[in-house]
């Protein structure tokens, strides 16, 4: 039993109009993600106060501009957005609804307002299953000493905690394993102190031998 799976929803999408003097759509990509994480599919965690990320993007409208093109422009912005990377949502799908919902609000647009501002707001609840193969693979804490020996380094821009899935601030202290996954401090600890496992690639930290 191991898995990921990502429930997707977009709603409360409204629309505010305002003159300009160039014509211009802005895409507020809002995300709010919470994480349910299953053991033995019971519910261990689930992070209520989801975390909320966010993304604009401008386009000025160019009548050439086919919506292939537009595609590609929203896209290329949005691929750096570490959510939608570490989640693998399926990006496309969330452009092409953005834009289906432009194209039919521009048509039903006044002529004197020439500004569309669309903030799509989206759920993303994540579902994690956390293994359980057999009996050599049962929780078992890691070391104390192990854990506290740990080295501390400096957050790199784009990397985020797959314990929590935040990102880090720029330039903020992480823990990073001996297989040289970081994490928040906190987060690598508490998870050392359940399984002796990196949560990314299963690498084996010391137990004890009693
Ligand atoms: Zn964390
Ligand atoms: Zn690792």
């Amino acid at each position: 039993m191991e898995g990921n799976y990502i429930g997707l929803f977009v709603q409360d999408m409204d629309v505010v109009m305002t003159r300009g003097a160039r014509s211009h759509v802005e895409f507020n990509f809002l995300c709010n993600l919470s994480v349910c994480e299953y053991y033995d599919n019971i519910l261990v965690r689930f992070n209520a106060q989801p975390s909320i990320r966010r993304r604009s993007i401008h386009i000025y409208l160019d009548r050439s501009m086919s919506h292939q093109e537009l595609l590609e422009i929203i896209d290329q912005q949005l691929r750096d957005w570490p959510v939608l990377d570490v989640q693998e949502l399926d990006r496309r799908q969330l452009i092409e609804a953005a834009l289906n919902t432009a194209s039919y609000l521009l048509s039903s647009m006044h002529l004197q307002h020439n500004v569309l501002v669309i903030p799509l707001v989206i759920h993303i609840v994540s579902h994690r299953a956390i293994a359980m193969e057999g009996p050599d693979l049962r929780m078992v804490p890691a070391t104390v000493s192990s854990i506290e020996s740990l080295n501390i380094t400096t957050a790199k821009a784009e990397q985020n905690c797959s314990i929590c899935l935040e990102d880090f601030d720029l330039g903020c202290q992480v823990v990073s394993m001996p297989c040289s996954h970081v994490f928040h401090e906190e987060c690598i600890k508490t998870w050392l102190r359940r399984s002796h496992y990196c949560p990314l690639c299963r690498f084996e930290m010391p137990i004890s031998n009693c």
